[in-house]
């Protein structure tokens, strides 16, 4: 093969390996350059998503949800098991085989679809050239288009920098090889509430230290604060308004462990933990990606600058996923791939930003697609809103699991849904319906006028979406 390609894609995450297949789906002769390397020295394709983030962080969400349900749910259900008894190494060994099958699975994709992988680092250089470096070699591709991919990084903070399997970040997080007694985490966001929520399960006391007073702000506010009362009813500690000051890492009882020093309102504190995990956000891959010739333009926070159509300032030149604007989402990412692939094939294609589902996947989960309250009050929009509590639906009942509701926000004269809140079990698989009603312009009539099947949770959507107009059935009603 000749090292000139139709496109070239940089990174072989979620955004790069998708895109890469629906350039040769669409004919083109396309490369895809990785330099992911996993902890057996092994090149491994699917990115931070495969390797080091929702596969793997959802393995150990299933597996440490089942161990607390068996210990904590099967009895209310009349399962006696006597004493349940936790393998972590088992555990991480599922986890690892479920990305080693996945990554391996891109590998057989990229060659059922005859795209070229290649190894290496890869540097944007003039003309739409690409200097790849492996080792002590170096080469260099050319392509009419060129796609970066090249992801994000988790931040690291000056007063808590990685140490000695001490202070981690997600990835350390996803492969403790024993359950620690006292966990503290830097961040309230998704990665320390999924992961807090894994290691809590595991019998870990877990405590959650965010910077600032506002819990999820992303999130519809009544949602949030359902999901604040959830967790720590179950145990979680989670300290608002709470700013990290110090680390150090101490011998204590003839221990290592590390001691945190925060300010909250009532002054200086601290803490001692066994681990403590940073996770307080990602930052754009962009360091290496780019030779001063390729003159491709930065947004002050460091992500390629790109249009609606993720083409950059450099003609033919795309950045897709973690590494430009938008939530840092495997799915946005995969739909972004998908797009440019279609425009470099000279196609139609778009995407639709204001409809890209969230998920927190822990338990409850919240999921959420479109405006949530606080926004439309701030835009000034006319609604109005549905809600539906899972503790009026059969369903959950019968499952044990009640927690939560769903919240329909639709346009008070149009009744168009403009945004769709779900807080509770299986929310990650229930927003998809409000995704793709959303999709098609469907008012909260529209779904109240369809038939779901009895008894189910997404009879919460119908009953909320009745909710609206003031009729749900299954909870009373203002007159
Ligand atoms: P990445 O997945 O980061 O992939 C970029 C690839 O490019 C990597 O393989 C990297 O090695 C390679 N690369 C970088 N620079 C170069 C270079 N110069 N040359 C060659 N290769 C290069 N998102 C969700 O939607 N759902 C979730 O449940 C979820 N859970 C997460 C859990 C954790 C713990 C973490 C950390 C993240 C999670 N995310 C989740 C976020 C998700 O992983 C990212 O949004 C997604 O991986 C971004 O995809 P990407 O392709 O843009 O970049
Ligand atoms: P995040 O942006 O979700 O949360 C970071 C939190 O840390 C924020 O609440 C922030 O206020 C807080 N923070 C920042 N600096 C702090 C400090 N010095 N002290 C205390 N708190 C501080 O970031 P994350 O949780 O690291 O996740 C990174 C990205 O990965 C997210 O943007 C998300 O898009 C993606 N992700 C998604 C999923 C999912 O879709 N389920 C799961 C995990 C990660």
């Amino acid at each position: 093969m000749s090292d000139n390609y139709d496109v070239i894609v940089i990174g072989a995450g979620p955004a790069g390996y998708v895109s890469a297949i629906r350039c040769a789906q669409l004919g083109m002769k396309t490369a895809c350059i990785d330099n992911w390397i996993n902890d057996k020295g092994k090149s491994s394709l699917g990115g931070t998503c495969l390797n080091v983030g929702c596969i793997p962080s959802k393995a150990l969400l299933q597996s440490s949800e089942l161990f607390e349900q068996a210990n904590k749910s099967f009895p209310q259900h009349g399962i006696k098991l006597g004493s349940v008894e936790l393998d972590l190494k088992a555990m991480m060994a599922r986890k690892n085989k479920i990305v080693s099958e996945l990554t391996g699975g891109i590998s057989a994709l990229f060659k059922a679809n005859k795209i070229k992988s290649i190894e290496g680092t890869a540097k944007l250089l003039a003309d739409k050239k690409v200097e790849v470096i492996c080792g002590a070699e170096k080469t260099v591709y050319s392509a009419q288009s060129i796609v970066i991919a090249c992801g994000s990084s988790s931040i690291e903070l000056v007063n808590a920098p990685l140490s000695e399997d001490l202070i981690v970040d997600s990835t350390g997080a996803l492969a403790f090889d024993a359950v620690p007694e006292k966990i503290g985490v830097i961040g309230a966001g998704i990665i320390g509430l999924e992961l807090g929520s894994v290691w809590r399960r595991l019998g870990a006391s877990v405590t959650v230290l965010e910077a600032q007073d506002v819990f999820i702000p992303i999130a519809d506010k009544q949602i949030a604060r359902d999901a604040l009362r959830a967790y720590k009813k179950q145990g979680l500690d989670i300290r608002l308004n709470a700013r990290l000051l110090s680390t150090e890492i101490k011998t204590i009882n003839k221990r290592k462990q590390v001691e945190v020093t925060y300010q909250d309102e009532k002054g200086d504190q601290r803490e001692v933990f066994d681990k403590l995990i940073v996770a307080v956000g990602r930052k754009p891959n962009t360091d290496y990606i780019f030779d001063d010739e390729a003159e491709l333009i930065l947004d002050e926070r460091g992500f390629i600058h790109v249009n609606d159509q993720c083409e950059t300032s450099q003609p033919g030149v795309y950045a897709i996923g973690d590494v430009v604007r938008g939530p840092m989402l495997a799915h946005k990412g995969s739909e972004e791939g998908m797009m440019v692939a279609e425009l470099i094939a000279g196609k139609y294609a778009s995407i639709n930003y204001d409809l890209i589902p969230a998920v927190i996947y822990t338990h409850p989960e919240l999921a959420w697609v479109g405006k949530t309250e606080q926004q439309l009050n701030a835009a000034g929009e006319n609604y109005k809103i549905g809600v539906f509590p899972f503790v009026a639906s059969g369903r959950a009942k019968a499952q044990g699991d009640t927690s939560g509701m769903v919240k329909i926000l639709s346009q008070g004269e149009t009744d168009r849904i403009l945004g769709v809140h779900i807080v509770g079990s299986h929310a990650s698989e229930l927003i998809a319906q409000a995704v793709i009603a959303m999709e098609l312009g469907a008012s909260a009539e529209d779904i109240a006028l369809t038939i779901f099947a009895h008894p189910s949770l997404s009879e919460a959507l119908h009953e909320a979406a009745l909710a609206v107009d003031n009729r749900a059935i299954h909870i009373m009603q203002k007159k």
